[in-house]
This record gives structure tokens, sequence and C-alpha cells, in this order.
């Protein structure tokens, strides 16, 4: 599987991807609203778009879908429950469903709701896994759940899903916000030991060339998977005095999912 990232520096700070199969140049592209640099980065690299995916159905993910299917031909997955939002979707997709691109490459449709209730994640196995996670999981955050999502949904994905994956998975996701993110990380753990040092990098990073996290270090600097982190608990306690001394992952995530819609 080859995987190209497309910073978009738009101010949304999207990512795209191009996912491509090494022996037949065929490629998917995964949300790629700013379609005309997906087409380019295929043409430089040699593939044939014959694919396009939305994760969810907000309007920066999807508004690209015309352009492109009208460039390329190519028909338009996402969520089956999404597809009537979305309009002018070739293929509705479920939980379990495998996406073929090429010859070599088979993507598995996770159903992760929260972000939106219609949400998917494409999971690559292998000896590299990968996961393709939209706006469900950032590179050191979660996503909001204020424009149709359910934090409570978000909390089952979390931890019925995601954290069950291998800690090698390489995370990409649809924006760009990691010195964000650590910083909140930060605010919440000012102990944590790994986030320093990625924050560090991230401020002055191209987000061209963002680091890629696996869900190993997402474990360690990420707060969404840090619920039972005693120095968490302790300081989310400062803002909500009510929690007590153990309060349950389930509310210790919706909590920190407030705070950060207010950070
Ligand atoms: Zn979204
Ligand atoms: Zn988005």
């Amino acid at each position: 599987m080859l995987t190209e990232r497309i910073w978009t520096g738009n101010a949304l700070r999207n990512f795209h991807y191009l996912i491509a199969c090494a022996e037949s140049g065929e490629a998917l592209a995964v949300d790629p609203l700013e379609w005309q640099m997906c087409l380019d980065a295929a043409r430089r690299r040699g593939w044939e778009i014959t694919q396009i995916l939305n994760t969810h159905e907000h309007g920066d993910h999807t508004g690209g879908n015309a352009g492109l299917k009208a460039a390329t031909g190519a028909p338009v997955l996402a969520h089956a429950a999404a597809a009537a939002r979305i309009g002018g979707v070739d293929r509705g997709l479920r939980k379990g469903d495998v996406i073929k691109v090429g010859r070599t490459v088979e993507l598995e449709c996770l159903d992760t709701p929260g972000h939106t209730l219609s949400h998917v994640c494409l999971l690559a196995h292998g000896d590299e896994p990968a996961l393709f996670s939209g706006d469900t999981l950032f590179n050191a955050g979660a996503g909001n759940c204020y424009n149709g999502g359910d934090p409570e949904r978000l909390f089952e994905t979390f931890t019925t899903q995601l954290s069950r994956l291998p800690d090698s998975t390489r995370v990409y996701p649809g924006h760009e916000y990691l010195s964000r993110n650590l910083e909140f990380t930060l605010d919440r753990e000012p102990n944590n030991e790994d986030a320093p040092r990625l924050l560090a990098e991230a401020r002055h990073h191209d987000p061209a060339k963002a680091t890629v996290t696996t869900l190993g270090e997402e474990k360690r600097i990420n707060a969404f998977f840090r619920l039972q982190n005693p120095a968490v608990i302790a300081r989310l306690r400062e803002a909500f005095p009510e929690l007590g001394e153990q309060p349950d992952a389930r509310t210790v995530f919706i909590r920190l999912r407030e705070l950060r819609n207010r950070w």
C-alpha cells in the first residue's frame, strides 16, 4: 500500500490522502476537498484515482466530490447513512465492508460514530497497519461533537474500537491540529512525559511534514486515551468538583470533551 498525505494549507487545516496499489497505480482519494491538489499529486506519482471516499458528511470533506468525479469518473463511497445528505454517493458503506484498491490494497470499513453519527474510518491491516480516521481521532486529540455528533457515541468508538487496534497503527486524520491538541493534553496533564518533546517539534514544523503518530503514541499523548490517569482525573476534579475520586472512564471522556470545546 502506498500512501500520500496532502496538506491543503487551507484555513481548516485539512489533510487529504491518496491510498494506492503499488502494482496497478489505482488510487483511492480520501476526503478530497481540494480535489485539484489530489489530482495533481496523483499525476505526479503516475497514479489513477479510481475511487473517492468521504469519511463523513461535513462539507469540508465532501466539497470536492463533484469536481474530482467529473475529472476522473471515479465513484463516490461514503457511510450508507450519510449518502442522502452528501448526494451523488455510488456506494453506501457499512461496518465490515472491504474496499479494494487495485490488486493489493484492502481497507476495512469501521463504523465510528461520535463526531457525526455516520462516520467511517478506514483500517489497513498488515505489517504496517494504518487508520484513516477522518474527524474521529486526531493526532493527540478527538473530534468535536457539536455539528451532528454525540460525545457518548464518540466515547464508545474510542474505547470499543480505536483503543483495541495495534499500537503500531499509524494515525492519518482529516485535519492537522497537533500543537493545539498537545497544548490541551499538557493543560490536562502538566506532567505528561511525552507531549512536551512532540510539542516542541510540532510548533516549528512544516504541516506538510507533520509527524504521523501511532496509536501507541496516542495512548501516551492523547488525553482522550488517558481516562484512568490519576493526574488527568485530579486535574479534572478541579474543574468539576462534583466528580468523585474515581469517576468512570465515560464521565472523564465526556468532561474532557466538554473542556476541549471551550479550550
Ligand atoms: Zn467533520
Ligand atoms: Zn473536518
